[in-house]
């Protein structure tokens, strides 16, 4: 008999994750659970259910969308605590980054398309930090991208916040001069930046403020990719 209660979908889909990772048996898979429901940044999901489910979820994301409403981000922060879990926020202002096709700077001036500035990831790390020191929780921050972000992050860790950091590998290679060839592989969401940046986020690397490289890999198929630098959606 289905059982259509909010709760019971939610753990169930993390442990279908878990089960599938199992089956297929080629690296260890561990789900994260959403944060909101339907990771619209209404109203917290179930993350006790999540928690407590055989996935034993710890970390929760609704990344490709920013929590970006203050009181949900701390009721999720408080929410994890019981547990030992971790929020990781896709730290992006949605609305300081509506439209936005890449980095904003001199490039994207040049080439005129709609900026995406680094104080859109910056002003949510900075709030994030303060939120997690104030209820005393643990956050994550995923790919962070910017050299404020690198320095907010350092400043939170000097200061005792929980928190940890990581960066993905094209952030660390690769700057926004490539985005004049408009090859929409280089669309990638946050955008690549400028060469301060990327010189700012090795040392974060090195120094040891940035924790981890992930690749915050997600599969597109390549014909998504075949098209105008402007008609690509990334996870905006
Ligand atoms: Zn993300």
């Amino acid at each position: 008999m289905p059982n259509t209660s909010p709760v019971a979908d939610s753990a169930g889909v993390v442990e279908q994750e878990l089960a599938l990772g199992e089956a297929a048996g080629y690296a260890t898979v561990q789900p994260i659970g959403a944060v909101t429901v339907g990771q619209k940044g209404e109203r917290l999901a179930e993350l006790g259910a999540m928690a407590t489910s055989r996935a034993k979820v710890r970390v929760f994301s609704d990344d490709g969308f920013c929590v970006w409403d203050p009181l949900i981000m701390r009721r999720a922060l408080e929410y994890v605590k019981s547990f030992n879990g971790v929020i990781a926020q896709h730290a992006q202002d949605p609305r300081l980054t509506e439209g936005a096709q890449m980095n904003e700077g001199i490039v994207s001036a040049e080439l005129g398309l709609t900026g995406w500035p680094a104080v859109a990831e910056e002003s949510i790390i900075a709030r994030d930090v303060l939120l997690a020191e104030h209820v005393g929780s643990r956050l994550h921050v995923c790919h962070l991208s910017t050299a404020g972000s690198v320095d907010i992050i350092r400043w939170a860790k000097k200061r005792g916040i929980n928190v940890t950091a990581e960066v993905t590998p094209h952030h660390l290679l690769l700057t926004d001069e490539l985005v004049r060839g408009y090859d929409a592989r280089y669309k990638v969401n946050p955008p690549l930046r400028r060469e301060e940046d990327v010189l700012a986020v090795r040392e974060g690397l090195a120094d040891g403020t940035i924790d981890i490289v992930a690749t915050d890999h997600a599969p597109h198929p390549s014909e998504n990719k075949a098209c105008e630098w402007q008609q690509l959606r990334t996870e905006w």
